[in-house]
C-alpha cells in the first residue's frame, strides 16, 4: 500500500485509483489526502524548520547525499513504478530516475554565502540570504521524479523544509522517495501528500507555507498566481511551452532531427521544453520532413517492460485526446502527414510520432502547445518573420537555433522573447544552467544558484561603526 509521508511517519485514509496509460485501466491504488493530514504535513514542515535551517549548509548536503545514495540502492524499484503510471519505457525511466539522483546530488553543492557589499571606516552593508521557511511544491505528471526532486532538493539545501505533491496520475514513485527519506532526513524536512486539483487548491488557499513552487499547465498557474495574490507569497512558476527550432540555411538538418527526435517524441513529446514546432527555410522543408520523418518511424512502440520498446503511450486519456484532436485539426487546415497520424489500434492511450508539413501558424499544432509526439515541419522565407511569429505568441519558455554562423544564431537568439535559447542544441538543461520562466511560460527562475536562491530571501543587513572623537 503506497502511503503519504507526514513529520517522518507514513498516513493514508483515502484512495483513488492510479491508472496505468499502456491498458486505460487501473493497476494501484494512491491516498488522497485529507484537509487535516495537508495541515499535519504543513505543521510538521513548520516545526521542523528552524532546526533543519539551523544545520550548516554541509550538514543538510550530507542528508540530501544519503538520501540521493537510498535512491541509487532502490532505483530500479523506483524507476519501475514511474514507468508503471507514467508509461514511459523502463530504460528511459530508469536513465532519469538516476540522472534525478544524481541531479539530487549536484544541488546538494550549491552555496548561497552572505555578501559583504560594503566594509570601510563608517559602516559594514552584508546581503544576507534566509530560507523562506515552508515550500510548497505541486508537480506534474510528465517527468514526476525529475521535476518533483528538483524542487525538493533546491528549497532543502537552502534551508527550508516542504509539502511536495505529485499529480494524481503519477503519484506513487514520488511517495516511495518520500518513504525513503524516512530516517534519512530529520522528521517533517519532507513531508509527502498526495491527491489531485482539490488537494493542490487546499495548499495555495493554506496560510502556513512561505512560497509555492509550481510546475503545471498555464491555466493552473495563472489560478494559483490569482489565489496567491491574497498573501504576497513568492511563487515559482513553471508553465507551458510552444518552443520553437528555427532552422537556418546552413544548419545541420541532422542534428535537428536528432533534438527533435530526442525531445518532441521521446517520452510522447511529453517535456517543457520539448521542440514543439521546427521553422526551416522553404527549400528544406521536404528533405527536413523526410528525415524526420524516417526518425519517427524507427520507434518501437509499446508498453513499459516490452523488450526494446523506445516509445510509450501518452500519459493520460485528457492528454491523449487533446492530440487526437489538434491532429485532427491539423488535416482539415491543410496538413500533409509524413509519419504517423492515427492511433494505435490497442488498449492504452498508445500514439505514434507524427510529423505534419504544410502548415503554418494559425494552425492548432504550430500555435499550441500540444505535448504530445506530433511535430510540425512549418516552412519560412525570412528568419525575422519567424522571429516575429514566435515572440508574437503567448509562450516564452525555450527555442534553438541551428546554424554553422554561431555569431548570426546568438543574434538571432537575442532577438527571441525566451527564457532559454540554445544554438545546435535544444533544452540544454544542466541544473547549473538557470533556468528562467517568462510570458505565460511562468515566473521566477529555476536551476542553478538562482534556483535556490528563488526559495530564500535577501536582507540588507547595514552596520554603523561607532566613529572615534
Ligand atoms: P496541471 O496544471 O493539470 O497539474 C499540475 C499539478 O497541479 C498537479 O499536481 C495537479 O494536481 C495540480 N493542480 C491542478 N489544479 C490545481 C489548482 N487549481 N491549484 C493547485 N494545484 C493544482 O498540469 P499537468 O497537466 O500535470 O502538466 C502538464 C503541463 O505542465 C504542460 O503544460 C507542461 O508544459 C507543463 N510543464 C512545464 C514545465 C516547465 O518547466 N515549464 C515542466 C514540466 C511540465
Amino acid at each position: 500500500m503506497f502511503q503519504q509521508v507526514v513529520n517522518g511517519a507514513l498516513l493514508a485514509t483515502g484512495f483513488e485509483d492510479v491508472i496505468d496509460p499502456s491498458t486505460a485501466a487501473a493497476f494501484q491504488r494512491s491516498p488522497v489526502a485529507t484537509a487535516d493530514e495537508l495541515d499535519s504535513a504543513v505543521a510538521a514542515a513548520r516545526a521542523a524548520q528552524p532546526g533543519w535551517a539551523a544545520l550548516d549548509w554541509n550538514s543538510r548536503a550530507e542528508h540530501l547525499t544519503q538520501l540521493a545514495d537510498a535512491i541509487d540502492r532502490e532505483i530500479g524499484w523506483i524507476a519501475a513504478l514511474q514507468s508503471m503510471e507514467q508509461g514511459m519505457p523502463y530504460s528511459q525511466s530508469l536513465a532519469f530516475t538516476q540522472y534525478m539522483a544524481a541531479r539530487v546530488r549536484l544541488l546538494a553543492t550549491f552555496r548561497v554565502p552572505d555578501r559583504v557589499l560594503v566594509d570601510d571606516d563608517t559602516r559594514r552593508v552584508v546581503e544576507c540570504w534566509h530560507p523562506l521557511g515552508v515550500v510548497a511544491a505541486i508537480a506534474p505528471w510528465n517527468g514526476p521524479l525529475m521535476l518533483g526532486m528538483v524542487k525538493v532538493a533546491s528549497a532543502l539545501i537552502g534551508g527550508n523544509t516542504i509539502v511536495l505533491k505529485p499529480s494524481e496520475l503519477t503519484p506513487l514513485s514520488t511517495l516511495e522517495i518520500a518513504r525513503l527519506g524516512i530516517g534519512i532526513l530529520p522528521d517533517g524536512v519532507f513531508n509527502a501528500v498526495a491527491g489531485g486539483r482539490l488537494v493542490g487548491a487546499a495548499m495555495v488557499a493554506h496560510s502556513g507555507f512561505d512560497k509555492i513552487s509550481f510546475t503545471g499547465s498555464t491555466a493552473t498557474g495563472i489560478a494559483i498566481a490569482k489565489q496567491s495574490a491574497a498573501f504576497l507569497r513568492p511563487m515559482t512558476l513553471e508553465l507551458g511551452g510552444n518552443d520553437a527550432a528555427i532552422l537556418l540555411p546552413d544548419g545541420s538538418i541532422d542534428d535537428l532531427v536528432a533534438a527533435a527526435a530526442q525531445t518532441g517524441f521521446s517520452n510522447c513529446g511529453q517535456f517543457c521544453a520539448a521542440i514543439k514546432r521546427i521553422y526551416a527555410p522553404a527549400a528544406l522543408v521536404e528533405e527536413v520532413g523526410a528525415k524526420l520523418a524516417a526518425v519517427a518511424d524507427g520507434f518501437v512502440i509499446g508498453s513499459a517492460f516490452e523488450p526494446g520498446v523506445t516509445l510509450g503511450p501518452i500519459q493520460n486519456k485528457a492528454q491523449y485526446d487533446k492530440v487526437r484532436a489538434i491532429v485532427a485539426d491539423s488535416l482539415v487546415a491543410g496538413g500533409r502527414v509524413l509519419s504517423g497520424g492515427t492511433p494505435l489500434d490497442r488498449p492504452g492511450y498508445f500514439f505514434p510520432p507524427t510529423v505534419i508539413a504544410d502548415l503554418t501558424d494559425g494552425a492548432r499544432l504550430v500555435d499550441e502547445e500540444q505535448f504530445g509526439p506530433v511535430i510540425p515541419v512549418v516552412g519560412y522565407d525570412a528568419v525575422q518573420d519567424v522571429v516575429d511569429r514566435v515572440n508574437a505568441g503567448p509562450y516564452g519558455l525555450t527555442a534553438s537555433i541551428w546554424t554553422t554562423d554561431l555569431a548570426r544564431g546568438e543574434a538571432i537568439a537575442a532577438q527571441l522573447a525566451v527564457g532559454s535559447a540554445a544554438i545546435n542544441r535544444h533544452a540544454a538543461f544542466d541544473p547549473q544552467i538557470p533556468f528562467p520562466l517568462i510570458k505565460q511560460s511562468g515566473m521566477g527562475v529555476d536551476y542553478a544558484d538562482h534556483g535556490i536562491k528563488g526559495a530564500m530571501r535577501m536582507q540588507a543587513v547595514t552596520t554603523i561603526k561607532p566613529q572615534r572623537a
